[in-house]
């Protein structure tokens, strides 16, 4: 499953929208100074410009007080010219985290993880989606994966990535397990997964004997170790499974499509193009 070539037609659509669309405006908050997290900014503009889609970058020092930084969120929420607000997680320690993305307008929320919209997936009625989780679904369903019916497997249960793809699946009429860090004999799922995600962070969990024959793998995990950046399942799985998300390569390239197609998403939400269903 080749993320590299799916995410740049998603975002030559996401381009035409964008043309179609006019004037688009996604608005990023980046708190403190964290390497990392500058650099997930940086490409999330690039990435943004590429499409049309003008970013505006909100920089505050990690000494910021929550107070100001909801202020921010809540001016950007105001702004009739915005589509989209995204504060960069993790945020620094001292600040509230849920406090701060419960204040992002719903309709604005790109990031999907608002509780109202992600309360809406877990309703059945999905908005604003996290993207990786996006990235996920329209990798199977690109290879053609067969997912009513199948058996599904999602190893981690964060909110980003485990939960939400959870949910994807369900709604896809899988028959969905969750499994995770006090799961016991983690192999005897996975095993038995015709449909297996893993987003746990911990390079090779996840080694070829633990594959069914014929399975499609998601491989979510972005692990730097001192071979590279790696995933979460061993790639040798690849002879045993028909479809594997490469790493690099897989996941990783559709969730920046993801998020700027649920830009696309929201800015239409807002102009009525389409139905933001009631809370
Ligand atoms: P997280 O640390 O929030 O969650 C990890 C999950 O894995 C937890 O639910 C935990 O219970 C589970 N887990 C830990 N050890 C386990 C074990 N031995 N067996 C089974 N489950 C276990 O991480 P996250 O934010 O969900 O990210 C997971 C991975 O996905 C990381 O490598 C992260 O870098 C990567 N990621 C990639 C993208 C992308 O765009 N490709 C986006 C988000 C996260």
């Amino acid at each position: 499953m080749d993320g590299r070539a799916l995410a740049a037609r998603i975002r030559s659509e996401v381009a035409e929208a964008a043309r179609e669309l006019g004037s688009l405006r996604l608005a990023t908050i980046l708190v403190g100074d964290d390497p990392a997290s500058q650099l997930y900014i940086s490409r999330k503009h690039d990435a943004a410009r590429e499409v049309g889609i003008e970013p505006l970058d909100h920089r505050l020092p990690a000494s910021v007080s929550q107070a100001e930084l909801l202020e921010l969120v809540s001016r950007l929420n105001a702004d009739e010219s915005i589509d989209g607000v995204l504060p960069q997680l993790p945020l620094p320690e001292g600040l509230d985290e849920p406090g701060v993305i419960a204040t992002v307008d719903p309709a604005k929320d790109v990031d999907g993880f608002h509780p109202l919209n992600a309360g809406r997936l877990y309703l059945g009625r999905p908005t604003l989606v996290p993207a990786t989780p996006r990235g996920c679904l329209a990798l199977l369903v690109e290879a053609g994966v067969q997912l009513a019916g199948a058996r599904a497997v999602v190893v981690g249960r964060s909110v980003i990535v485990g939960k939400p793809v959870a949910h994807l699946l369900l709604q896809a009429d899988a028959t969905v397990t969750v499994c995770h860090s006090r799961t016991v004999e983690l192999a005897r799922h996975t095993l038995d997964a015709d449909v297996l995600v893993v987003a746990a962070g911990i390079p090779a969990l996840v080694g070829p004997d633990m594959v069914k024959q014929g399975a499609a793998v998601v491989d979510v995990g972005q692990n730097h170790t001192a071979a590279g950046l790696v995933g979460d399942v061993d790639p040798g799985a690849a002879d045993v499974a028909a479809h594997l998300t490469p790493v690099p390569g897989g996941v990783g390239p559709m969730t920046i499509a993801m998020l700027l197609d649920n830009t696309i998403r929201a800015a239409k939400y807002r102009r009525g193009l389409l139905a933001f269903p009631p809370a």
